[in-house]
């Protein structure tokens, strides 16, 4: 896939979409027909190339019979109309995509829940640039990835448009709608808080240490790879904050004024370099988002003088001890993609590669990880062969005893 525009009217109260996705792809092989992915919504139209298509739609799966035949490396368009009550669609880690809010609605699609809003090819490592257009109610504001390019007010509702001109995966394509208004926050790269009225001076604190996070982080594993940052915080409460690219989710019960989840902010701004720009093609090899993500919150609590990394590693080697062994960092199995161990063995994996090669060669890695893939699809073979480069040794124990072993290597 190589581009989606996708033009959405959405109405908040009855939770009402319909949509128009034009989508530009290259034929890979000569095609006879085609399958999308596409949750629980209605499909008025399919066409090809401008051509009506035959077309059926089961099982979350949009499978496509164009007029003609596809020949291989021929560009094609597919457009799609269709609408219907976006639901979250259902997986082993609970309903995913497009959800309700009180007054709103918000897009948290990881691993795999992009088909609630859009026709889509949703693997992880098939990105494409977006335009993403979102009309609605004008008491609301509309926040998408990627730039802010035009806003145009009817008389009772406003059209969005956004774009992001760097790849993106389907999964971290999101719209969020709210009751919102934003706050810039300081800085030399443009960041944006988007927040209920109510919560300005808890937004304005607790996000008050992001833009030294920014150069923290830009000095350990690179430039920041999008031209901008938005943090939207929900008027809801979540569980858990959502990672989108160029953005990221928080809910109201994550802004306490005290900077009690400063530790997520990190967390969050992390996957922008980690996940976002270098997105995983498997989701086996989820360690390589959610391992460094972590790893950067013990990193932040060292630059901003709380507890050093070598701490909180010391800490969690005990906890896992103490814990199940009974999965490979490596490839965890699908339920465990969002198992905390997966997470801080991953965390304890870049500190024991940390303490292998020394500080300076360790953050080389990461910066040239960072550029090399910037914008791309990476595996953990490509980072182990990389992490080899820097020193003499062998690292094959260490990449054997932590990501291909349960067992937890000795200390
Ligand atoms: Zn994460």
């Amino acid at each position: 896939m190589l581009h989606y525009d996708l033009s959405l009217e959405y109405r908040v109260g009855p939770n009402r979409l319909t949509g128009v996705a034009l989508l530009n792809a290259v034929a890979t092989a000569p095609l006879s027909r085609f399958e999308l992915d596409l949750g629980a919504l209605r499909v008025d139209r399919v066409q090809v190339n401008g051509v009506k298509a035959r077309y059926a739609h089961r099982t979350e799966k949009l499978r496509v019979q164009p007029v003609a035949w596809l020949p291989e490396g021929r560009a094609f368009t597919v457009e799609v109309r269709y609408g219907g009550n976006p639901q979250p669609v259902s997986s082993p880690w609970g309903g995913l995509g497009w959800d309700q809010l009180a007054d709103g609605a918000i897009v948290a699609s990881q691993p795999t829940g992009a088909p609630s809003w859009f026709p889509c090819n949703d693997l992880p490592g098939q990105k494409a640039t977006f335009r993403i257009a979102v009309t609605a109610a004008s008491p609301y504001r509309v926040v998408a990835n990627g730039k802010k390019v035009s806003v145009s007010q009817g008389p009772s509702s406003t059209t969005w448009v956004y774009e992001a001109p760097e790849q993106m995966a389907t999964y971290l394509a999101g719209v969020q709608i709210g009751r919102y208004v934003a706050t810039d926050l300081p800085g030399e790269l443009p960041q944006r808080v988007y927040h209920p009225a109510r919560l300005a001076d808890r937004v304005r604190h607790d996000f008050g240490r992001q833009d030294r996070m920014m150069t923290v982080f830009g000095d350990l594993f690179g430039p920041y790879p999008f031209e901008s940052y938005t943090v939207v915080v929900t008027s809801d409460e979540l569980e858990i904050p959502v990672e989108a690219q160029g953005m990221s989710v928080f809910g109201a019960n994550h802004v306490d004024g005290g900077r009690g989840s400063e530790r997520l902010v990190a967390h969050e701004l992390a996957h922008q370099w980690f996940g976002n720009s270098l997105t995983l093609g498997h989701w086996r090899d989820i360690w390589l988002h959610e391992g460094f993500a972590c790893y950067a919150e013990w990193l932040w609590s060292e630059a901003s003088g709380g507890e050093p990394a070598a701490g909180h590693a010391r800490r969690w080697r005990r906890r896992l001890a103490g814990q199940p062994q009974d999965f490979v960092l490596a490839d965890p199995g699908a339920r465990r993609i969002f198992d905390d161990r997966v997470y801080k063995r991953g965390a304890l994996t870049l500190h024991a590669l940390r303490g292998a090669l020394g500080d300076g060669p360790f953050f080389s890695l990461l910066r040239e990880w960072t550029s090399a893939y910037r914008h791309g699809t990476v595996s953990t073979g490509l980072f182990t062969d990389l992490a080899a480069r820097y020193t003499p040794d062998s690292l094959d124990p260490l990449f054997a005893g932590w990501l291909y072993s349960p067992k937890l290597p000795a200390d």
